[in-house]
């Protein structure tokens, strides 16, 4: 079973011909409210991979919370420890433009009341064969997740989205990091993604960065140096939550005890499927599709 204990949040979604300046009114083209944040995304990428998952975090008492929890009941995620608490629940506000640009205003909202799991929360993180844990929840609960999941043999994956120092305490209880390029960049100050890759091994035992189009770099206990997995060649439509499905594949490969190896093929595989769809959630593929597109 796959624990997530992060974030979820309604995108705003409005689509303008150019966005606004300060004090600047335009009249949008469109507007959509999505589904996200990036532990429920991740929660949703599992579960249609074929896993049991059980989502762990926190909805407002307002009009989002009770449609956001349908969302991951819906996905067929288990969502009996979602706590309710009073306030709006998380949202993200974004602009699109006619160039495809884009500007994201995150307000955390329920998503920062989780100050530290609880203790039901605790048992539930502590049954789990994977934790998947992101950086949208305050990073003090992030790391006490990370710690008791440690202590109780449950193998924890970490995306470390949005980027921030990360401190040894959450480190030194981290098994296997999922970085994209970017991010890892950010957090060696290192460009070349071996150099990266060497750097965080002294301080997780498995590290994958990912790469886009060009797949993933991968080492672990066992692959030194880092292998490269090559991502198969696909018409991308709408790279939206590549990286969460991969995370999500990656976790229920991990729960079927499928080697390392082929476990980031499994979730390479799942990416390039949700690649040539619109949307996050909506783009993820069913168990059945990833396995025919591996045969
Ligand atoms: P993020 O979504 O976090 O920015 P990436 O862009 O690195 O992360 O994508 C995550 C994974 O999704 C990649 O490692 C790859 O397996 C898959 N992927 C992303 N874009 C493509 C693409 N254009 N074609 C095939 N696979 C892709």
């Amino acid at each position: 079973m796959i624990s997530v204990f992060g974030s979820v949040n309604m995108d705003l979604v409005a689509y303008v011909e150019a966005a606004p300046g300060l004090g600047e009114t335009v009249t949008g083209r469109a507007f959509r409210t999505v589904p996200g944040g990036k532990g429920a995304n991740q929660a949703i990428a599992a579960a249609r991979a074929g896993a049991e998952v059980a989502f762990l975090g926190a909805v407002g008492d307002d009009a989002f919370g009770p449609e956001l929890r349908r969302t991951l009941a819906g996905a067929g995620v288990d969502v009996s420890g979602l706590r309710t608490v009073p306030g709006p629940s998380g949202i993200a506000q974004i602009v699109v433009d006619d160039q495809g640009g884009n500007s994201i205003i995150v307000v955390p909202g329920a998503n920062g009341a989780v100050s530290a799991p609880s203790e039901a929360e605790l048992e539930v993180i502590a049954r789990s064969d994977v934790l998947l844990l992101q950086l949208e929840l305050p990073i003090g609960a992030v790391t006490a997740a990370a710690r008791a999941a440690r202590a109780a043999g449950t193998t924890v994956i970490l995306t470390p989205a949005p980027v921030q120092p990360l401190p040894d305490e959450l480190l030194e209880a981290v098994d296997v990091l999922v970085a994209n390029e970017h991010e890892a960049a950010a957090i060696t100050g290192r460009a070349d993604h071996e150099e990266a890759v060497r750097e965080l091994r002294t301080r997780v035992d498995w590290v994958i960065i990912t790469l886009g189009s060009r797949g993933a770099l991968s080492a672990g206990p066992g692959t030194a140096p880092a292998l490269r997995v090559q991502a198969p060649k696909v018409r991308a439509v709408d790279t939206t939550a590549a990286g969460d499905t991969f995370v999500g594949a990656l976790a229920a490969a991990l729960v079927e005890r499928q080697l390392p190896d082929r476990a980031v093929r499994f979730a390479g595989a799942a990416a390039a499927l949700s690649v040539q769809r619109e949307g996050a959630s909506t783009s993820m593929p069913a168990r059945a599709e990833i396995d025919r597109s591996l045969a």
